[in-house]
């Protein structure tokens, strides 16, 4: 088979549930060597176990400057460089319309879903990839961040925040040999999406197939994606075969968003 990541060291953070492990598992299978990050060290541990040697773990909150100076210290002790980061992690918030909305609740959400992602990119390109003059960022925004959501104020503007971000990454870093992209999911089966429907189902008094239904109903292909889907998408974007490809937000999705 291919294998786009022989000699490329990949970061990979909230890498314990749902995206992160099967990208790393991806990866892995052509060739990357991993660092894998999470909170829970020992979700990421097990992670890290499935795949091997290839793939080390490491604690770390992304919103933490000491915990990702951290990780990116991990990744140039292990491997000695880095070439690829994923900038995974994130979290949903708690749903809240505009008028309800919580200082905490809106910046707690940005540190992750969008600041998270600028000090990480700020840690890789500063310890490894300008100096080497390569590398490939790749940032997880969302629908909800393209066309805003209801009840997700907090989620859509960080997520919407972390589109542009990427282009303005990809406009300075481009003549250091580096892209940055962002991935755009729908609704991905992961937990993230089965908590949520669970969530708004009991709200509504309604079944979870119910609110599946009324979520896959709009979708040209009605259907919600795989991660395996999203992951294909992220890994094109983070390999050579996206050489010319940067400052892109690609939407993964069954056709939600068509931009
Ligand atoms: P997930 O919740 O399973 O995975 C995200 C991971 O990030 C979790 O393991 C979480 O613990 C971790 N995380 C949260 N805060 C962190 C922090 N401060 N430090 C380190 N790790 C932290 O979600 P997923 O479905 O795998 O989502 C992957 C990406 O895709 C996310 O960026 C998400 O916003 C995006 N996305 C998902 C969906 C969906 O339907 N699931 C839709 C659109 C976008």
């Amino acid at each position: 088979g291919n294998r786009r990541f022989e000699g490329k060291v990949v970061i990979i953070t909230g890498a314990s549930t749902g995206l992160g492990p099967v990208m790393a598992k991806m990866m892995a299978q052509e060739g990357a060597r991993l660092v894998l990050a999470a909170r829970r060290l020992e979700l990421v541990e097990q992670a890290a176990a499935a795949i091997g040697p290839d793939a080390v773990a490491v604690r770390a909150d992304v919103t933490s400057e000491e915990d990702v100076a951290a990780m990116v210290d991990a990744a140039m002790t292990r491997w000695g460089q880095v070439d690829i980061m994923m900038n995974n992690a994130a979290v949903p918030g708690t749903d809240k319309f505009i008028w309800e909305q919580t200082v905490d609740n809106f910046l707690d959400t940005y540190k992750v879903d969008c600041m998270a992602a600028m000090l990480c990119t700020r840690e890789v390109l500063n310890r490894s990839m300008m100096e080497r003059r390569t590398g490939s960022i790749v940032n997880f925004s969302s629908s909800a961040g393209w066309d805003g959501m209801v009840r997700k104020s907090h989620y859509s503007a960080a997520k919407g925040a972390l589109r542009i971000l990427t282009k303005t990454i990809a406009r300075e870093v481009g003549e250091y040999g580096i892209r940055c992209n962002c991935v755009v999911p729908g609704a991905i089966g992961t937990d993230l999406m089965i908590n949520y429907m669970k969530r708004v189902a009991e709200e509504q008094g309604k079944s979870v197939e119910e609110i599946e239904a009324s979520i896959v109903a709009p979708l040209p292909l009605k259907t919600f994606s795989t991660p395996e889907d999203v992951a294909r998408m992220a890994l094109f974007l983070a390999s050579d075969e996206a050489r010319t490809v940067t400052g892109q937000s690609i939407n993964v999705d069954a056709g939600l968003v068509m931009s």
